[in-house]
C-alpha cells in the first residue's frame, strides 16, 4: 500500500506542479488530497483542476467550504482572498453558464468532510470537526483530553491537514518528527510501530508554515510516513499574487518565509 498525501495547497499552482512532478517521478500512482485546494493564493482554477485530474479524492478544507458559506470568521487577507476565488470560480457570477466553470464547482460542492479506508480516515482537521478543528502537537501536553477523544474516533492511522505543520503524534502522547529539515535534507522517515495509534499532519504544499519554504507531502508506504520537501518558484507565486488587488502582498512574503 503506497500513496502520496497532499494538502493546504490554497492555489498555489507552482508549489501543486512541483509536488506532483516529484510524486511521477517517483513512480508513486495514487494521490490523495486533504482539503483546501484554494484560498490565499492566485491560481484557484488550475489547481482545482490539477487535484480534479490527479487525485483519487479530495477532501473538503475550511478555505473550500467558505466558497459556500462565507469567509466571516477569517482575518481579512483571507477572507479577502476566498471573496475574490469565490468572484472567479462561481459559474452564475456573470449570467452566463459555462460548463467547465459549472464542473468545478460542482466538484468543489461535493468535496467529502471524511473518508476511512480499512484502518486509514482522512479529515481536513479533526474527526471531531472535520472542517474547522486544529490539531497541534502543544496538545500533548495541554490538551491531552482532546487529543485522547480524537484517538478514539478512528481504528489505526489519521491522516490529517489544516495547520500547516507537518507532525506525527502518536497515542501514547509522543511526538515522532519530523524534525525541523535543514536545506540540505529533502526527506525524512517516520516508521510507525504496529500497535500504537498515530495522527498523521501531512504539512503543506502551498503555503507550509514550520519555516521551511518548501512544499511539503507525504509518500505512505506500508510503515513508513515519509515527508519529502520540495523547492518551486516562489518569486514567481509573489508576482501573480501582487498583481491581484485582492490578495494583500503579505500572503506573497509569507512563502518567502515559511511562515
Ligand atoms: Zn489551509
Amino acid at each position: 500500500m503506497r500513496f502520496a498525501l497532499i494538502s493546504d495547497i490554497h492555489s498555489n499552482a507552482e508549489a501543486l506542479g512541483a509536488v506532483l512532478r516529484d510524486i511521477e517521478k517517483r513512480g508513486i500512482k495514487r494521490v490523495l488530497c486533504l482539503g483546501d485546494i484554494v484560498g490565499y493564493g492566485p491560481r484557484p482554477e488550475e489547481c482545482v483542476d490539477l487535484v480534479r485530474e490527479r487525485c483519487d479524492f479530495s477532501l473538503m478544507g475550511n478555505h473550500d467550504k467558505a466558497l459556500f458559506q462565507g469567509a466571516a470568521r477569517f482575518n481579512p487577507y483571507a477572507r479577502g482572498a476566498i471573496d475574490w476565488t469565490r468572484e472567479r470560480l462561481e459559474p452564475t457570477r456573470w449570467g452566463v453558464k459555462k460548463k467547465v466553470k459549472t464542473d468545478r464547482w460542482g466538484y468543489l460542492q461535493k468535496l467529502e468532510v471524511r473518508v476511512n479506508e480499512k484502518d486509514l480516515a482522512f479529515v481536513h482537521g479533526s474527526p471531531r470537526d472535520p472542517i474547522n478543528e486544529y490539531v497541534y502537537r502543544e496538545d500533548i501536553y495541554f490538551n491531552d483530553g482532546k487529543l485522547r477523544e480524537i484517538f478514539s474516533m478512528f481504528e489505526r492511522l489519521l491522516f490529517v491537514g489544516h495547520t500547516h505543520l507537518p507532525m506525527v503524534l502518536a497515542s501514547d502522547m509522543t511526538f515522532h518528527g519530523p524534525e525541523s529539515m535543514s536545506a540540505a535534507k529533502d526527506e525524512e522517515d517516520v516508521r510507525l510501530a504496529p500497535d500504537k495509534k498515530y495522527i498523521i499532519n501531512v504539512g503543506s504544499v502551498g503555503q507550509p508554515r514550520d519555516r521551511d519554504c518548501r512544499a511539503c507531502y507525504v509518500e505512505f508506504d506500508d510503515d513508513v510516513v515519509r515527508f519529502h520537501r520540495v523547492t518551486y518558484d516562489i518569486e514567481t507565486v509573489i508576482a501573480q499574487i501582487n498583481e491581484i488587488r485582492a490578495l494583500d502582498a503579505v500572503l506573497g512574503t509569507r512563502l518567502r518565509d515559511g511562515m
